[in-house]
C-alpha cells in the first residue's frame, strides 16, 4: 500500500548544516546490517517510507530525516534517532542508571547491545510520558530495539527547527521573547517534575528546538525519574545551565534557589 523506497545507500543530505560530518557518518557505515533490517520491516509497515540523510550525528546516536505517508498518501516527516551500538562511553551513562528502578531488570553493564536497547527504550518512555502531559516534544511512534521513530520537529518543507542556542529572535522583539521562554522552560521544568515525575538532567539550550516563540524538549534517554538517588542533583544541573543560558541572552533570571522551591512544590 505504501511506496517503500529506501534509501540507505545514497544517502540525500538534504538539511544538515555540517555536511562533512554527516558525509563521514555515512561512510562510517552507522547503518551497520541489523540497524538497516529494522529500518526494512518498519518500512514494510508504513511506519516509515523512506530515510533520508543525517539530521545530526553525535557520539552516542544519529537522528535521520524520514518520509511516511499518512492515509490520504499526503507526506509526513518522522525522524528516527538510532542509537550507536559500539560506544565508548558508557561510564557517561553510568549515573543515570545506577539508582533508576526501571533499568534494574535486564541491565547488564557488559552487555552493549542490550544496554543501548535499555537506553533508546527509556527514551521513548520518558517521551510517551512527556507527550501525554501536554509538553511540547517529539512524538513517541515506533520502538524497535536501539531505533527510534518520533514526530519530526520542523516545517512542512523538512527544514528542522533550530536548538535554543540557534534561534534567530529578531532583536527589536530579543528582550520580550527571551523573558516569555523563560518564563515557559520554567513551567515546562515544573510540569515535567510534577506531572511526569522527571528531571531532564541534560537540559540546556542544546536540547531544546525552538519554532514561533515554543519551546520543545528533546533528548530525555537520560531523564530520570524523581525518586532517582541524584534527581535532584540533576535539577540543579538543568536549572544552572538553562538559567546560566537565559543570563546570558540578558534575561533578569530568579536566583536557582528560587527556581529549584518553584519546581519542586
Ligand atoms: P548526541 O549526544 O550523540 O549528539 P543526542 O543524544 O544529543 O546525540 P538528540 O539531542 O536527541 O541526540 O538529537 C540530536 C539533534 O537532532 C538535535 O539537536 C536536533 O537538532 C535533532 N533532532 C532530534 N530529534 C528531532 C526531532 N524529533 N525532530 C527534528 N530534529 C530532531
Ligand atoms: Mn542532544
Amino acid at each position: 500500500k505504501h511506496a517503500s523506497k529506501i534509501r540507505l545507500d545514497d544517502v540525500k543530505d538534504t538539511q544538515t548544516r555540517d555536511k562533512d560530518k554527516s558525509d563521514r557518518a555515512t561512510s562510517e557505515q552507522v547503518l551497520d546490517q541489523r540497524t538497516r533490517m529494522i529500518l526494512y520491516q518498519m518500512i514494510n509497515r508504513g511506519v516509515v517510507s523512506e530515510v533520508h540523510g543525517a539530521i545530526s550525528t553525535g557520539k552516542e546516536a544519529n537522528v535521520y530525516g524520514a518520509v511516511a505517508f499518512a492515509d490520504d498518501f499526503s507526506k509526513v516527516y518522522r525522524a528516527v534517532k538510532v542509537y550507536k551500538t559500539a560506544i565508548l562511553s558508557f561510564k557517561d551513562r553510568e549515573r543515570y542508571i545506577t539508582g533508576e528502578h526501571r533499568f534494574k531488570a535486564g541491565a547488564d553493564k557488559g552487555n552493549n547491545r542490550k544496554m543501548v536497547k535499555l537506553w533508546a527504550e527509556k527514551e521513548f518512555r520518558n517521551l510517551r510520558r512527556i507527550h501525554s502531559a501536554g509538553i511540547a516534544c517529539p512524538e513517541p511512534l515506533q520502538l524497535k530495539l536501539h531505533v527510534l521513530v518520533m514526530g519530526f520537529l520542523g516545517d512542512r518543507r523538512g527544514w528542522a527547527y533550530p536548538r535554543l542556542r540557534d534561534a534567530n529572535i529578531p532583536a527589536d522583539e530579543a528582550e520580550q521573547t527571551w523573558s516569555a521562554l523563560y518564563i515557559q522552560l520554567l513551567g515546562i521544568m515544573r510540569r515535567l517534575y510534577q506531572v511526569c515525575k522527571l528531571v531532564h538532567a541534560d537540559l540546556s539550550e542544546y536540547n531544546i528546538l525552538y519554532h514561533n516563540k515554543q519551546l520543545y524538549i528533546i533528548d530525555v534517554s537520560q531523564s530520570v525519574e524523581h525518586d532517582h538517588p541524584r534527581s535532584l542533583e540533576f535539577l540543579r544541573m538543568d536549572i544552572k545551565n538553562t538559567g546560566d543560558f537565559f543570563r546570558k541572552q540578558g534575561v533578569d533570571t530568579l536566583a536557582d534557589r528560587i527556581v529549584f522551591d518553584f519546581i519542586i512544590t
